[in-house]
Parts: C-alpha cells; structure tokens; sequence
C-alpha cells in the first residue's frame, strides 16, 4: 500500500512537471505563446478521470484526500462529484469523524450499491463468456458459450454472442449501463467493427459493436483483449498507481498493450499492439498472418505444442505452461530444454518491448502464467541479459491474472471510460 501512495504522489509530482514544461516552449530566441495542457473543454473529462482512478486506486475516500491526493482543488472535485452522485454514480458512504483540530464530519466516497451494472463480453475465437459488473469491480450473472466446430459464419456467431448477452442481461435487477466488449484479435476501436481473428476468419469484418448497439440499445464499446488486460490491471491489479506499464498476453496468440505517461495508448483505431507479429527471425516459419518469422511463431501455445511433439515430449496437444513446469520438474526427456527454450523465446519479444518503450513493470497474461514462479523466474533471467540496465532503474516482470474475468473486468472498465468520457 505505502509503495502504491508512493507511486501515486509521483504520479502527481510527474504531472505538474509535465504542465510547467508545456506552460511555455523557448525556442531560440523566440518565446512561443503559452500553451496550455489540455484545452477548457477536455479539463471536465481529464480531472474526472483522475478523481475515479484515485477511488479505484485508494477505495472509498473523502472529498478532502481525494482534492490531496488528485492535485485538484476541493471546489473542482465538488463540481465533478455532485453531477455523479446526481446520476448514481457514486454515493455518500461511511462518515469520517472530524479530527483533532476539529472542523466539519466528512464522508467517504464510493460507488453507489445502486449503480447500475456494465455487462462485460470477452469474445475469443473459439468462444465467449459474458458477466455483469458492478462499478466497483464485481463480477457476477457469468456465461460462457463454446463456437461449434463447423461455425462459419459470422451472423451465426452473433446468435450465440447476443444469445450470451440476453440471458446475462436477464440476471441483472437493474438495466445496464451498457456493453463493454473485449475481442481476442485487431479491432477498429473507431467502428467497432473487428479488423481480424486469425483463428476465426469468418468474424474479419464484422461490426460487432453497432450490432449489439441495434439489438440491446445500449450503447457498446469494443477493443482489443489484451487492452482490456491492461486497463483491468491499472484500476484493479499490478498497474495500480503506475504511470507507465504494459500488458502482454501470451497464449494461443500474443498481444500487447501500453500505458504511457498515465494514459491508455492505442494507436491509431487501435491498431497498436500487434508486438505478436513483430519479426523476430528473418527466415523464420509462416506466421497465421501470412508473414515470416514473427514473434508469435516462436512464443505461443501453438509453437510450444508443435515443439513439444517434434522432441517426443508426451500428449504435446495437452502441454501448457503449468504442465510443462511440472513435466521439467519431474525429469521427463526433453521438457527442460522445451521450457527453456520457450521462456528465451517469450524474453526476446519483451525485450524488444522494454528497449523500445522503457515501462516500468509488464505484467503477463495467458496460459503463460500457469507456469508459475519457476515460469516467471526463468523469462526474468534472460530477459535482463537482453535488456540495457540504468543505475537505479527498476524494471518488474510480473504475472497478471490469467483468468477470463480480468479480461471482462477491464471490458467494463473501458467501457465506463468511455461512458463518462474521461481519458484512462
Ligand atoms: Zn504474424
């Protein structure tokens, strides 16, 4: 907890920092006119998104350490509050006595009980699963509906996708706030359409977004899982109070993620974070994207159990992570070199990651972490052989959750984002 205060007061002090180096620009001679931060109009937005993330950061907190802890006057954040408690956003909790040098009782702020629920969607290529969650972070009504086999038809799809919502939808006492989807593959975050799911080809094309929009008449925000990932670590796990992090997620597939300077960065239509199919071997094999030698040939779940039945390691079509730990533990012929082998090639991928955008942690997500310490000890090792070192630098390699419900949690928290359009 201190070490998470801590990184959110240097968060704070970052952010003024950045404000006195924007004030003006000097260039030469010439004094260019002051600009400002953010413009009158996004200043709403950003100081709301600041004040929610500290509630998700601190939990249930006063008007007085929110105004501390956020760098916003107390009269700023009594204008942001009322309009949220005004529509059940947030609400009135617990009454903080006043302290010794006395003035006025306070109450703590929190999400309200009565808020209504976001319903989440994770849509993989093989499946998906639905919840509600609450605003603050709960997760409940699950479902979870297997593709079958010969699907190949995107309207298809759509039945079982919205089949999932309905039945989710129809657990909730409240109506949803609305729908917060995560799509394992590339997506346009503008049209909320999927660009592609390698696996899935049938679904390339399709406006996910604005069909669910027509068939629930909520209003629906799509991107990408491991996004989603990312955004569920800032408000509820590994990224919590950190300015500058990643999210990468290692499976049948690999995608990545960035928080950059206390944003969320997507590029553009959020086409970033296709480290998957960075080159990594210039004559390397045939990627599912048609191109060579990426670094998802080497590092997924599909090499791995390609790899394995090449070297005559048992059942490779069951290997995952965690059982390939336990294979190499137990002594089984060649599963020591395979896990070797395997945490080289997913450091190489992060490496590549930190040189280029230096985060403070990344947090893996995926079958990757049922590999556990051993998994996450092994990656550590080399990639700090890969990776350039400054004095004093503290780089964090870390498991994330691997769960489905981080995915979905951070659906929803995309989605409220966007709702109070605040930028995460
Ligand atoms: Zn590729």
């Amino acid at each position: 907890m201190d070490s998470m205060i801590k990184r959110l007061e240097n968060q704070r002090i970052g952010e003024s920092s950045d404000a006195s180096n924007d004030c003006c620009k000097i260039d030469g001679a010439k004094r260019m006119p002051a600009q400002k931060l953010i413009s009158t109009g996004t200043l709403g937005p950003a100081n709301r998104g600041r004040l929610l993330q500290a509630l998700y950061d601190m939990g249930a907190t006063s008007r007085a350490d929110l105004a501390r802890f956020t760098g916003v006057n107390r009269a700023t954040i009594g204008g942001i509050v009322q309009p949220l408690i005004n529509q059940g956003i947030l609400a009135e909790g617990e009454v903080v006595p006043p302290n010794e040098a006395g003035g006025k009782p306070a109450t703590r702020l929190w999400f309200s009980k009565n808020a209504r629920p976001i319903c989440a969607v994770l849509l993989m290529h093989n499946r998906v699963r639905t919840c509600l969650v609450s605003l603050d972070g709960e997760i409940y009504a699950q479902r979870a509906t297997d593709f079958p086999t010969e699907l190949a038809d995107a309207s298809d799809a759509f039945r079982i996708v919205s089949t999932c919502v309905e039945e989710t939808i129809a657990s909730a006492n409240l109506p949803i706030l609305g729908i917060g989807v995560a799509v394992a593959g590339m997506i346009n975050t503008e049209t909320g359409s999927i660009v592609n799911v390698s696996l899935a080809p049938y679904l390339d094309g399709f406006p996910v977004g604005p069909e669910l929009s027509k068939r629930f008449g909520v209003h629906v925000c799509v991107d990408q899982d491991t996004r989603a990932f990312l955004v569920g670590d800032r408000w509820f796990g590994q990224g919590r109070g950190r300015r500058t992090f990643a999210a990468v997620y290692i499976g049948e597939a690999l995608g990545g993620a960035l928080y950059l300077n206390g944003h969320l960065y997507r590029g553009s239509a959020g086409a970033g974070g296709e480290i998957g199919h960075t080159t990594v071997q210039l004559n390397g094999h045939v990627c599912q994207c048609g191109r060579r030698g990426c670094w998802e040939t080497i590092a997924s779940l599909r090499w791995l159990r390609d790899e394995a039945k090449a070297r005559g390691v048992p059942k490779p079509h069951m290997l995952n992570a965690g059982r390939l730990v336990t294979l190499a533990g137990g002594g089984v012929k060649g599963a020591k070199e395979l896990l070797q082998q395997y945490a080289f090639n997913i450091s190489v991928g992060l490496a590549n990651l930190q040189q280029l955008m230096a985060p403070d942690c990344i947090v893996l997500h995926g079958d990757i972490v049922l590999g556990g310490k051993t998994m996450l000890n092994l990656i550590e090792g080399s990639f700090r052989e890969l990776v350039f070192h400054r004095p004093g630098e503290e780089i964090a390699l870390a498991f994330g959750d691997s769960e489905d419900v981080a995915a979905l949690r951070g659906a929803a928290c995309l989605f409220l984002s966007e709702l109070l359009n605040f930028v995460i």
